[in-house]
């Protein structure tokens, strides 16, 4: 009988959480004193948001300001100075690009899992079916043992018990029945031999993809900092690109707060800390070091008037 070979599979797929820089700018030269009225202006279409969308994802932006503060410091106006612009650039392209790697390897590795499923079952059936052989392997085995001893007997002149035609015509049976065993023997080991080599096909395509993985988590995480997605300068707040909806309100409410003058914290569960990584970005509230940042900013604001 052959052996099986041994096969181990190790998926992981680490998606590491992206580390991005918000891009430091430059200090505001719009007055505290009311609040600042910003419009929708540019929406490039490869970001597929709808205007109305991107609206309400602002409207809740700005609700992330008025919610711990009970202060109204956004609204919307179709007339303000201040623009809000979707730029597609380079970091949305990698993004995508991302995106669609992650789903291919996603994909591959589902597909090892269903191969790795059917070989599975295949090796149960096929140990079903050895043991069934070594039992009609051990059963013909007594047969033959039991057949020489009567003819040990039949040659000793005992010929009360057994014909000669019958011990010939037993001996045939038993050499057919035998040969019979010997094909289905081989058959089997025939299906073993298959099964190894789905195996063997397997593991070489476990160890590429685990290289992919390997090769696309080192090339997605090497640099990520140098990304910015959020700007804000002047009468103007760009937004590079984003991961998803939440990830895009709590840019825009982060570059809302440098519009406002505020500069940035030193806490990584802040809004206003300079990268979005440990934020509750679901159900995201400003934290006291955000509030901090607002009512000091304020007061040495006050102070100069
Ligand atoms: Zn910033």
């Amino acid at each position: 009988m052959k052996k099986f070979l041994w096969w181990g599979m190790s998926f992981y797929l680490s998606m590491s959480l992206y580390t991005v820089a918000f891009a430091q700018s430059r200090l505001s030269t719009i007055s505290f004193n009311q609040p600042l009225k910003y419009k929708i202006d540019y929406i490039d279409p490869r970001f597929h948001i709808t205007k109305e969308q991107f609206i309400q994802i602002g409207q809740e932006a700005a609700g992330i300001w008025q919610k711990e503060t009970g202060k109204t410091y956004f609204i919307y106006d179709p007339q303000a100075e201040l623009t809000i612009n979707l730029v597609f650039d380079d970091y949305q392209a990698v993004q995508n690009e991302r995106k669609i790697n992650i789903n291919k390897l996603l994909q591959q590795q589902e597909e090892l899992r269903e191969k790795n499923k059917a070989v599975l079952l295949s090796k149960q059936q096929i140990d079903q079916e050895t043991a069934l052989l070594h039992e009609a392997k051990e059963e013909l085995n007594n047969r033959f043992e039991q057949y020489q001893k009567d003819v040990t007997l039949f040659n000793q002149g005992d010929n009360s018990k057994f014909k000669q035609a019958d011990l010939i015509k037993r001996q045939a049976e038993l050499t057919e029945l035998s040969l019979k065993l010997k094909t289905k023997f081989s058959q089997h080991n025939n299906k073993i031999e298959n099964l190894n080599a789905q195996i063997k096909q397997i593991n070489q395509q476990q160890s590429l993809l685990s290289q992919s993985i390997k090769q696309f988590n080192l090339s997605t995480t090497a640099s990520p900092e140098t990304f910015h997605k959020g700007l804000f300068s002047q009468n103007q707040i760009q937004i590079y690109g984003f991961n998803s909806f939440d990830d895009l309100r709590l840019t825009l409410a982060h570059e809302f707060g440098h519009a406002l003058g505020l500069k940035h914290t030193t806490d990584p569960k802040s809004l206003m800390y300079p990268r979005l990584k440990e934020q509750d970005i679901h159900n995201f509230k400003l934290t006291h070091a955000d509030l901090d940042l607002l009512s000091s900013f304020y007061s040495s604001n006050n102070e100069n008037h």
